[in-house]
């Protein structure tokens, strides 16, 4: 029979871990914005086109594309909004995708497909040009 861990081998780490207070100061994002672009693609991600559902329905993230967080202070607003999927935000967000001006997508500086998009969708292409230039190698 196997057992793991091994009798005799305790796990690493706390059983309760600690607790501290903080105090964080964080931008106010408009969940307006992210619940339209959201309605407008209807859970598919713009990069892969994957649908993540869960027991609650479509799970997908409002990826700014222009950060907003200093120093790069991004609009929050639609057109500077994606819905992706968590794999494409994190790569998105690591720069592992990027945006041509024609919204080809990018993977680690190989041209793919084009964004997704949709009609009432505009996408800010100054926002896609400073997302780019941040992970230009
Ligand atoms: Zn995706």
């Amino acid at each position: 029979m196997f057992l793991y861990p091994p009798p005799g081998v305790a796990p690493a780490g706390a059983e309760s871990p600690e607790r501290v207070t903080t105090s964080v100061q964080r931008i106010v994002r408009s969940t307006a914005v992210t619940r339209q672009v959201k309605k407008w693609h209807e859970g598919a991600c713009q990069i892969c086109g994957v649908t993540v559902i869960l027991p609650g329905g479509a799970y997908s993230e409002g990826t700014h594309i222009q950060a907003l967080g200093s120093p790069h202070n991004g609009p929050d607003t639609t057109d500077n909004v994606l819905y992706l999927c968590p794999t494409c935000h994190v790569m998105f967000d690591g720069g592992a995708i990027v945006l041509t001006d024609n919204l080809i997508i990018m993977r680690n500086g190989t041209e793919s497909k084009t964004l997704r998009t949709h009609p009432q969708h505009t996408i800010n292409l100054a926002c896609v040009a400073k997302h780019r230039d941040r992970w230009r190698q």
